[in-house]
């Protein structure tokens, strides 16, 4: 008996030395990380790749998503699940943020249809003195209407300072600009985030859509927030669209939008035939005509 609590003990103090030593080489990664962050924009290392977004009912597209793609001189591609945590860490997220926005707007503003760009906002930038200006000015620079933009943020943003948030939220709304929740169902407090704020859309968080087919809890969610989504009159788009079978279920409850592999992973630019098929739809179907501005 007396042998196997030394071993108990050996094993255990063995673990916490093998553990605080990953946990050291894990810190030591994460500051070269932070580091390199500094110098991605100078080096031209951070690109946007954008992801379709279509009706679910129509299959027509409605927007696209940008999202952020670092390729790092020595390690090529790190994930943005991997480098934002750290950009936000060290506060370098402030100016990446603002390079997303700019960059977002203008690379929108050219293309071939007059398409909604979603860029997603972390919680740091919300708090952010500037960001109102910041997006104010990215609009202007690049020509795109704001109705065109659309800002993703996420449930933890709300946490910190409610009246502050909802503050910077209604100026952002006045600027003609719409806000969704993204990965909505992950984080806490959700229903009383949805009573609070000012929100246009909400974004169910893909975790639900991959169990949907297995998980009969998971559809169940998926059908509650799409029935919390119609009685507050807010749209609802579901993430993470990888099969037909999905596609089914999403029109089968009245789902408004979705994205996902199914119809494309993100792009360095809208696909020419997503142009062709607006194009198309619109000779199919004029629109009235719109009163000439400017
Ligand atoms: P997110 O905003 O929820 O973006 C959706 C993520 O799901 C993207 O991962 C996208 O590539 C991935 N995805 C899309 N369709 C599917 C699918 O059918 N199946 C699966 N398994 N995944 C799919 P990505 O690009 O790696 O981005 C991860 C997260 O990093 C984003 O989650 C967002 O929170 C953050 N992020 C990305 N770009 C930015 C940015 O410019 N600013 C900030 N603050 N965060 C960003
Ligand atoms: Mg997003
Ligand atoms: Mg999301
Ligand atoms: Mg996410």
């Amino acid at each position: 008996a007396d042998l196997a609590m030394y071993r108990a003990k050996d094993t255990v103090g063995r673990q916490i030395c093998y553990y605080e030593q990953g946990m050291d080489e894990a810190a030591r990664a994460r500051r070269v990380i932070a580091n390199d962050l500094r110098e991605a924009i100078p080096r031209g290392e951070f690109s946007l790749a954008y992801q379709v977004q279509r009706s679910v009912s129509t299959e027509a597209v409605t927007g696209y998503e940008a999202l952020l793609r670092w390729r790092h001189a020595r390690d090529g591609w790190v994930s943005p699940e991997e480098f934002i945590p750290i950009a936000e860490e060290s506060g370098e997220i402030i100016r990446i943020g603002e390079w997303v926005l700019r960059t977002a707007c203008k690379e929108a503003a050219q293309w071939e249809q007059p398409w909604r760009v979603a860029v997603n906002l972390s919680a740091v930038q919300l708090m952010h003195v500037d960001l109102i200006n910041i997006v104010r000015l990215a609009l202007l620079d690049s020509g795109l209407p704001a109705t065109r933009l659309e800002l993703e943020i996420t449930e933890t943003a709300f946490v910190a300072d409610k009246q502050r948030a909802l503050h910077i939220l209604r100026q952002i709304k006045a600027l003609g600009v719409s806000i969704a929740i993204d990965d909505f169902g992950t984080g806490y407090s959700s229903l009383d985030t949805l009573n609070s704020f000012p929100f246009d859309k909400i974004k169910i968080d893909r975790s639900f859509l991959l169990e949907s087919e297995t998980s009969h809890q998971a559809r169940a969610i998926v059908r509650a927030v799409l029935a919390l989504g119609r009685s507050l009159e807010v749209p609802v788009l579901a993430e993470g669209l990888e099969s037909a079978e999905q596609l089914r279920l999403l029109r089968h409850e009245g789902c408004d939008e979705a994205q996902g592999y199914f119809w494309g992973r993100p792009m360095p630019r809208p696909l020419p035939h997503h142009a062709a098929e607006a194009a198309a739809a619109e000779r199919a179907e004029p629109r009235p005509p719109i009163a000439a501005v400017g």
